[in-house]
């Protein structure tokens, strides 16, 4: 294995990880805003911490991994207020449709799924440490953060703090580097808005506060990873180090580590642009799950992603490409023994794979190792000198590929079948259509073609067109 190196938005450099307490990550992400539901770009983010979720586990580190869901910030308290509904009425359909995307996208679930509503009091006892310690301020019946009194505010996102005034304020929760100013930790309640009852006075938390507060309590006041999208390091992450590192004295995050942004077709992703996709968008548009998966992990998470529909299509066949190999590795007829060598290449394949996602997640690296593997097992199955032990030893590179990349396994029309898309009528699933499969092979060894014809024909009226191979694996397509 390959030393593990992450760039580390607080110092500005890629540096090698190593976990505080050994064999084990801390790790907290920044979940979504649960107001509307999430989008391709919001996805881009989710993935990349999935792969790297995925790659520490495979590296045999034991995660505590927490994804919080606000489920309570300005947009939330407005939009519920607006549809005169409850903050737990209006999120849930949102919270709900989150974790069905997440589930399509195959992102795991982390160790904690936690809603900022459920830790009302973990954040009010830490806004009373902090004016314990004399970081905070009343006005009008919110409480402030003192930036001025945590002297290493700004570490993270390297805003030049020279022209602030000392007291002036900010009550919106997301705002520009400009507008850096003393923020809310908890705000007044506002008429026909909702609010808690609780030991600081009735309101609601600002936004920043409750990553502090759920972060510190699932994992301790020191965590070693803290994910998010680079949107977020300013003010959400700043503000999150001056309230930890406030009240706790102790350093809060180990590595920052920031995906950036996705465009579409090389623009902001925005409503008024009609550039604007949900995943619900692109699935009803047709494309699968694997091929959104694989377009958004592709590109390392450092350089910004261009979303175009051409990268869509190109993913689709990159997600075939890797299903067919895996098919005719799986179904071929080979001879006993490893001619092809391929036993010593999955282990350079694997050493290439590895050093590509060691460094600093370089997906590119990662998916060019694969790649150059299949093709090069490709070449040595048409030419008939591929072994039953080069299969085996393919088969297992496959399977590591999977567990970081996780989009081999044929199971796109479950998915959309689940989200509510998919074939329509009596379109068959892609376990129907294996079994279907399975089936027919085992009817042409006992040489019924009767059988096999019959279910061939049945494939074929439901759209399902079969490949026979020389080598006796059969492959698949949708009409
Ligand atoms: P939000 O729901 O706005 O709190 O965002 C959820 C996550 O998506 C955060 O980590 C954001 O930084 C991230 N995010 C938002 N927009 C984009 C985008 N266009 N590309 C990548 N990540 C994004
Ligand atoms: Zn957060």
């Amino acid at each position: 294995m390959h030393q593990l190196k992450l760039h580390n938005t607080l110092t500005g450099k890629t540096e090698p990880f190593e976990p505080l307490v050994a064999g084990e990550v801390k790790m907290y992400t920044c979940g979504p805003t649960v107001y509307d539901y999430a989008h391709i770009g919001n996805f881009r983010t989710f993935v990349f911490q999935d792969i790297l979720r995925r790659y520490l586990k495979q590296r045999g580190l034991k995660l505590n991994h927490v994804m919080n869901l606000t489920d309570v910030d300005d947009r939330i308290i407005a939009n519920a207020a607006a549809a005169n509904l409850g903050i737990r009425a209006y999120t849930e359909k949102f919270a709900q449709a989150f974790f069905a995307d997440c589930k399509a996208l195959s992102i795991q679930a982390p160790e904690h799924w936690i809603r900022a509503t459920d830790h009302i009091p973990d954040m009010v006892k830490l806004i009373e440490e902090l004016r314990q310690k004399s970081f905070t301020y009343d006005s009008e019946g919110s409480i402030y953060y003192r930036i001025a009194k945590f002297p290493e505010y700004g570490k993270l996102s390297k805003i030049d703090l020279t022209g602030i005034q000392a007291g002036a304020r900010v009550d919106n929760d997301r705002y520009e580097k400009e507008s850096a100013r003393d923020f809310a930790l908890w705000k007044a309640p506002k008429p026909g808005e909702h609010f808690w009852e609780t030991e600081i006075g009735p309101g609601r938390p600002g936004w920043h506060i409750e990553c502090s507060a759920m972060a510190m309590k699932y994992l301790g006041k020191t965590l070693d990873i803290h994910t998010g999208g680079i949107d977020l390091a300013f003010p959400h992450h700043e503000n999150e180090i001056a309230q930890s590192e406030g009240a706790t004295g102790e350093p809060f995050v180990r590595y920052w580590v920031h995906a950036e942004h996705l465009l579409v077709e090389g623009e902001k992703m925005s409503k008024s642009l009609g550039n604007f996709y949900t995943m619900r968008d692109l699935y009803g548009q047709g494309y699968r799950p694997s091929a959104l998966r694989y377009a958004l992990a592709s590109v390392p998470y450092r350089r910004q992603l261009n979303f175009t529909f051409d990268g869509l299509t190109q993913a689709t066949n990159s997600v075939e490409r890797l299903r067919t190999f895996a098919d005719r590795l799986k179904q071929g007829k080979f001879p006993a023994g490893s001619p092809a060598g391929f036993k010593e290449k999955a282990v350079k394949a694997l050493d290439d794979f590895d050093a590509g996602l060691a460094d600093d997640l370089n997906t590119a690296v990662a998916l060019a190792a694969a790649f150059d593997f299949l093709r090069e097992a490709n070449i040595a199955m048409d030419s008939g000198r591929f072994g039953g032990e080069d299969a085996a030893a393919a088969l297992g590179f496959l399977a590591k590929f999977d567990e970081v990349f996780a989009v081999v396994a044929i199971n796109d029309a479950e998915k959309l079948q689940e989200l509510g898309y998919g074939p329509a009528g009596d379109g068959l699933s892609d376990n129907e259509i294996d079994a279907m499969l399975a089936e027919r092979q085992a009817a042409r060894q006992r040489r019924d073609f009767a059988k096999s014809d019959e279910i061939r024909k049945k494939l074929a009226e439901s759209g399902i067109i079969l490949e026979d191979s020389k080598d006796g694996s059969v492959r698949w397509k949708r009409k």
